[in-house]
């Protein structure tokens, strides 16, 4: 691990990485046989910082590596995620967009339109801004006005300039991907309009550390936010944090709710949710060396049991490759010896290899016509939805591997 100091993202104090994960290839970075010689690796290293509260990557790769035309994520493929950002768009329309006159909404990382739509819908000025070309396409097709840039106080601007400011700004799973929080912060501040409204909702610091998730650290995230930090960071652009609302999504989410000073009036949530921090030690860089040996004990524990099966002669499947998978494959060492193949969904990546680890990626169908002894849940924060769809391979007799919040079997 790097003995290098950094400045923090956020407040520019000088920090040190308490934690590697080891290199780390691109999460996303699904790859055929013939690619893995030349794959990309970094370090995947963590730091905290305990002036301003910001738990961050201490190195992520150039966004380039990581967006690009064939970014395999489409949001609308979850049925329980297009229910979410329904009530996310209802939330807005009720509480910030009602009674104002032709409000204008801006989402940040629209991508395929699964939120916008329903200001679309309605016909409520919109615009979505999704840097990824194909899922922006697939947004435009859904009559969701969307461009194709990366968003900072420059297209602020020029957003501003032909549109207005905006009532609403709104980002879902977003601004934890967003390395450079100053710039986005500064041009979201001159978007909104006096009175407007910032909402925005990321993975929660607070669950990832107390459900040891460190599945929620890879490239793309190079945040894990709380409030404590959300609130230091938004202060310097002159934005206040007014609500904040748990979600259960990801894995428990956090949402934001911030508006110009003395624009809105706090919420009780607020300062109740600053002191809970604090009582569990989210602000204080002792926590994190805790939240480390949490981490090895998972490791340990996840290698001790799939290689317990593996001696059973028991075969183990894994379920979803999900982008987090590839932090627990690759921090944890696991390959096709211990795991047969993960099925997924998604067909951009079927028939290639998982990053990094080289475990076949195969179609639902693989899963579903030959049930394995065992499947692992890399998919954990579906898991609602999962049980319900699967219900004849636990009736068939087949088990459950979950690493979130304990390494077991689920019985
Ligand atoms: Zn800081």
């Amino acid at each position: 691990m790097s003995e290098k100091e950094i400045p923090c993202r956020v407040c520019d104090a000088k920090i040190r990485p308490f934690m590697t994960f080891g290199p780390m290839p691109i999460a996303n970075g699904f790859l055929k046989k013939e690619e893995t010689p030349g794959e990309y690796f970094f370090e995947m290293e963590v730091a905290f910082c305990e002036a301003c509260g910001t738990f961050q990557l201490a190195e992520q790769p150039d966004a380039k590596r990581m967006f690009h035309e064939n970014y395999a994520f489409f949001s609308s493929l979850s049925r329980h995620m297009q229910i979410h950002f329904q009530k996310y768009a209802e939330l807005v329309k009720d509480r910030v967009l009602k009674g104002r006159k032709d409000p204008f909404v801006v989402e940040l990382g629209s991508n395929d339109g699964i939120m916008l739509r329903h200001f679309s819908e309605a016909k409520i000025r919109h615009l979505g801004v999704e840097p990824s070309k194909n899922v922006a396409e697939a947004a435009r097709q859904k009559g969701v006005n969307t461009i194709s840039e990366f968003f900072d106080l420059a297209l602020a601007k020029k957003i501003v300039a032909e549109h207005g400011h905006a009532d609403a700004v709104i980002c879902a799973n977003v601004m934890c991907h967003i390395p450079d929080i100053n710039s986005v912060a500064a041009g979201m501040a001159h978007l909104l309009q006096k009175d407007g409204v910032l909402m925005f909702e990321d993975p929660y610091l607070g669950d990832m550390f107390s459900k040891t998730s460190y599945d929620q650290i890879y490239d793309e995230h190079v945040f894990i936010f709380s409030a404590t930090c959300v609130g230091n960071a938004f202060k310097k652009h002159g934005l206040e944090l007014i609500d904040v609302l748990p979600q259960p999504t990801h894995g428990g989410s956090m949402r934001y709710v911030l508006a110009p000073k003395g624009s809105h009036p706090v919420s009780p949530n607020v300062p109740a949710l600053l002191e809970k921090e604090k009582s569990l030690g989210l602000d204080r860089a002792k926590t994190w060396e805790q939240f480390k040996s949490n981490c090895e004990k998972s490791r340990e524990d996840l290698n001790a049991l799939l290689k317990k099966l593996k001696k059973d002669g028991k075969r183990v499947v894994g379920y979803g490759a999900t982008s987090k998978s590839t932090t627990v494959l690759n921090y944890c060492g696991i390959g096709p010896d211990l795991i047969e193949f993960i099925s997924d969904t998604t067909p951009i990546k079927q028939g290639k290899l998982t990053p990094g680890s080289h475990i076949p990626v195969k179609p639902y169908e693989a899963f579903a016509e030959n049930h394995p002894d065992y499947a692992l849940l890399f998919a954990w924060n579906h898991a609602t939805e999962i049980f319900e769809k699967e219900g004849t391979f636990t009736s068939g007799g087949g088990k459950w591997i979950t690493f979130v919040p304990k390494v077991g079997i689920i019985e």
